[in-house]
C-alpha cells in the first residue's frame, strides 16, 4: 500500500468517532455563523455537550494537528476539517435514498413541448419529460444541497453543481481534485447511454486524468461559458449564470462538419440573430461569426 493511503487510513480512522465529528461540525457551525472563533475549550465542550472533561480533552486532542488548529484563546478548523464539515453538511457520503419524479414549473422537453419532471435516484439529479420520457439530462450531486420536500430545490442545486464543474472543467481544471482536465469531441456516445434519445451527435467528455471524474455532454454546453458564447448572449440580455444551463440553448443546432478529425460547428440562436461556433476535436474554438439568417448559407 502506498504511503499516501496509509496517511489517509489514518485520517479516516482519526475520524470515526462521533464525538469528534461532533466536534469538527461545532467548529464548523460557528466558522459559518457569526460565532467567536477561535472558540475556547469550555464553550466548545459546552456546545458538544460531553460533561466528562478528560474524555473531550482526549478526543479533542486526537484532532488537534489534523483537523484542528488550536491557538490563542482555542479553537479552530484547519482547512482538512473545513473539508470535512463541507462532506458533512453536503451529505456527500449518505445516502438517503431517491426522490420520486414530480412535476416542476418553468420546464419544458425539447421534444414534445410538455412539462418537465425531477427526481433523485442513485445519488443523482434527474431531468425528464412527463410526456414521452425523454431524460434531458442527470448529474450527482450531494443529498444535503436541495430539500427533498421542494423538487423545484432539486433544480436550483442541480444547475449550481453542474454550472460550477462546467466552468472549472472548460478552463481545464478539474473541480474536485484540480487535477488537469482533457476535453474530447468525438461520437463515442457510450458515457451518455442513459439519455437514450439525444438531439446531438457530437460528445464532449471531460476527462480528469488524476481522480478519474468525468463530465459528458453535448457540444453546445461544452463551450457554453466561454467567452465568445457569453458574449453573444449578454449582448441579446442573456446572462448564461443567471439560469438553468440546460435552458440557455433550447433550439441551438449542431452540424459535424468532420469526424476525422472531429469538427462540429454550434449555431445559437437569440431572436433572428445567430452565433456560428466551429469546434476542433479538444473543443477549441477554431471560428467563430454572428450571422443573420437572411445573410446565413
Ligand atoms: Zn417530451
Ligand atoms: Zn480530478
Amino acid at each position: 500500500m502506498s504511503e499516501g493511503v496509509d496517511r489517509s487510513i489514518e485520517a479516516f480512522d482519526l475520524l470515526s468517532d462521533e464525538l469528534r465529528l461532533d466536534i469538527l461540525r461545532t467548529l464548523g457551525e460557528a466558522m459559518a455563523g457569526d460565532d467567536e472563533i477561535p472558540m475556547s475549550f469550555s464553550e466548545l465542550q459546552r456546545r458538544v455537550g460531553v460533561e466528562d472533561n478528560g474524555r473531550f480533552n482526549y478526543h479533542l486532542t486526537k484532532l488537534v494537528g489534523g483537523f484542528v488548529r488550536k491557538v490563542d484563546g482555542g479553537y479552530k478548523l484547519r482547512p482538512p476539517g473545513i473539508s470535512v464539515y463541507q462532506a458533512i453538511i453536503s451529505g456527500a457520503y449518505i445516502d438517503e435514498g431517491d426522490v420520486e419524479p414530480t412535476q416542476v414549473e418553468g420546464e419544458f422537453c425539447n421534444d414534445c413541448q410538455a412539462a418537465g419532471e425531477a427526481w433523485y435516484e442513485n445519488s443523482q439529479f434527474h431531468l425528464g419529460c412527463v410526456e414521452c420520457g425523454k431524460l434531458i439530462i442527470h448529474y450527482p450531486i450531494p443529498p444535503g444541497s436541495f430539500d427533498r420536500d421542494e423538487p423545484e430545490s432539486m433544480l436550483t442545486a442541480g444547475s449550481a453543481w453542474i454550472l460550477r464543474d462546467q466552468v472549472t472543467a472548460q478552463q481545464g481544471v478539474c473541480p474536485y481534485c484540480a487535477g488537469t482536465v482533457e476535453a474530447t469531441l468525438s461520437g463515442d456516445d457510450s458515457g451518455m447511454s442513459a439519455l437514450g434519445k439525444r438531439k446531438y451527435t457530437g460528445v464532449v467528455s471531460f476527462d480528469c486524468r488524476r481522480c478519474s471524474w468525468v463530465l459528458y455532454c453535448n457540444p453546445p454546453f461544452a463551450i457554453s461559458t466561454d467567452p465568445v458564447v457569453i458574449g453573444f448572449f449578454s449582448k441579446h440580455d442573456i446572462d448564461v449564470f443567471d439560469r438553468h444551463p440546460w435552458t440557455t440553448y433550447p433550439d441551438a443546432e449542431e452540424r459535424i462538419l468532420s469526424r476525422d478529425p472531429w469538427r462540429v460547428e454550434v449555431r445559437y440562436h437569440v431572436d433572428d440573430v445567430e452565433l456560428h461556433v466551429t469546434i476542433d476535436e479538444n473543443t477549441d474554438i477554431i471560428d467563430a461569426s454572428e450571422v443573420t439568417p437572411e445573410r446565413a448559407e
